[in-house]
């Protein structure tokens, strides 16, 4: 059978690599942050992690890592219902709980595992799910393995949403789906809209602030905090791999109902490990640094706000952003390749997106900024986009 299943395989990955598709990947031998080494022994700066506080690498998290290694060991070797709950997973979701203003909080593996594990325990085939096109893959998936009736709605059309949800009037209950940030553009929902079409047409509001937690609004409680809508919104997902630090973990928190009812019937939570304690202790750290100081945030809004200042003087065409997402647009996905190409030979390691990641002639160069970055980094990749934008042709007033 193998052989002709290898057959098969070998003709898909050909497809792939035909296709310019396939996926390499780019090894790190330094820790996560601004300036990485790579094993080519090449140093580069990164702006491609989504390490947009700076965290990946943070003294105080290690340092709370290492001690909850020493007080409280490795792992757990449980899911939370058996013995898989330490003291530290029960401070943490208080901690992420105060954080978003929302009553209760419910740790995961990782968010994939949260939004894997929501929709199907709380709706049932009587009742709407609707989505935003643009939502990222683990909500689609979750949609997907829950009986609710689905709609979809275009990227932050707000018509169409209320076109969606008057046809999802036939349901019972409906709860709307959107990512905060959505991470190819960088485009903010408009969640004051969302919601207040959610309370127009009877339905529930929930957000995926993956990429918005710890970076959109002022204090970085994301989305919600933006639009002053903290605390009204049933539900929110959210990631500790992203600003929250990088290593590992998801969570969903909002009405305290709801949690509880996770706790009892949301499998990717029933049936699968419970994250490490040093995880929850590094977690429990970043909550309090964050609330402690505004340091963080502040650095890394005003990084983003220069990036991308500078970057639209100098005739580049960005797509409008909130969030720490700059999409400088390219439009040919040839030319994204080789601009960043381009870019990693002078030490700046950038990612060029074109289809099927992003829609047809709109491919670009997705720059993340980080509170990691000085301006010296800063500069450096500004200094980097000019030079080859002038080569290749692309900035709008040369
Ligand atoms: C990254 C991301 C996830 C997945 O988070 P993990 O904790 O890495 O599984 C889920 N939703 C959105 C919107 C994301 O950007």
């Amino acid at each position: 059978m193998y052989n002709d299943y290898k057959t098969h395989l070998d003709g898909i990955i050909k497809e792939i690599k035909e296709a310019g598709l396939y996926k390499n990947e780019r090894i790190i031998v330094s820790p996560q942050g601004a300036e990485i080494t790579l094993d080519t022994g090449q140093k580069v700066l990164n702006f491609c992690a989504n390490n947009y506080l700076g965290l990946s690498n943070n003294k105080q998290l290690i340092e709370a890592a290492k001690a909850a290694l020493d007080n409280h060991g490795y792992g757990m070797s449980s899911v939370r219902f058996i013995c898989g709950t330490s003291d530290l997973h029960k401070e943490l979701e208080r901690k992420i709980a105060r954080f978003f203003n929302t009553e209760d909080t419910i740790l995961y593996a990782a968010c994939f595992d949260a939004n894997g594990g929501v929709f199907e325990p709380l709706l049932a085939e009587e009742d709407a799910i609707i989505s935003d096109s643009l939502n990222h893959a683990s909500i689609i998936d979750g949609v997907r393995l829950c009986k609710a009736q689905r709609y979809r709605y275009e990227n932050a059309n707000m018509e169409d949403l209320e076109k969606q949800l008057k046809l999802a009037q036939a349901q019972r209950f409906r709860l709307v789906v959107t990512d905060g940030v959505f991470s190819m553009d960088g485009n903010v929902a408009p969640l004051r809209q969302i919601v207040d079409l959610a309370n127009k047409y009877n339905a529930m509001v929930m957000v995926d602030e993956s990429h918005s937690a710890g970076v959109v609004g002022e204090k970085g409680r994301g989305v919600t905090e933006l639009y002053n809508l903290m605390g009204q919104v049933e539900i929110i997902t959210g990631t500790l791999g992203k600003s929250f630090g990088g290593a590992i973990g998801g969570f969903t928190t909002g009405k305290k109902e709801i949690i509880e009812f996770l706790r009892q019937r949301s499998r990717p939570y029933l049936f699968s490990n419970s994250i490490p304690p040093m995880v929850a202790a590094a977690g429990i750290k970043m909550v309090d640094m964050m609330t402690g100081t505004n340091e963080l945030q502040d650095k890394l809004h005003t990084n983003a706000e220069y990036f991308i200042s500078r970057m639209t003087n100098l005739g580049f065409d960005i797509k409008p952003t909130k969030s720490a997402i700059c999409a400088v647009m390219l439009y040919d996905a040839k030319l994204s390749q080789e601009f960043a190409a381009n870019l990693l030979d002078d030490g700046i390691y950038v990612i060029g997106f074109y289809y099927p990641v992003v829609p047809k002639g709109e491919a670009r160069i997705r720059v993340q900024l980080s509170a990691a970055h000085e301006k010296e980094h800063l500069d450096k990749a500004i200094k980097a986009f000019e030079k080859i934008g002038k080569k290749l042709g692309v900035l709008k007033h040369p």
